[in-house]
């Protein structure tokens, strides 16, 4: 019985680092441009970035922070 908790915590340990860790080689993968990435346009200047980078504003998504401000004054 001792081991079978041992077992547990260990592949509860293992699903933890499994967890954090797929992050990592995920961004890399979408972040290539033949990925399934969804392009938005910026409100303000009009130029086409993936979803993921865009900031989100009340009319619209931008590709800055600073177009987000110049266009929402
Ligand atoms: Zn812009």
């Amino acid at each position: 019985m001792k081991y079978l908790i041992l077992l547990v915590m260990v592949l509860g340990g293992i699903w933890w680092i499994r967890q954090q860790r797929p992050q990592h080689t995920e961004t890399k993968k979408s972040r290539q441009p033949s990925g399934p990435q969804t392009m938005v346009t910026c409100a303000q200047c009009g130029v086409h970035l993936p979803e993921s980078d865009a900031v989100r504003g009340l009319q619209g998504v931008y590709c800055s922070e600073a177009h987000r401000q110049q266009a929402q004054g």
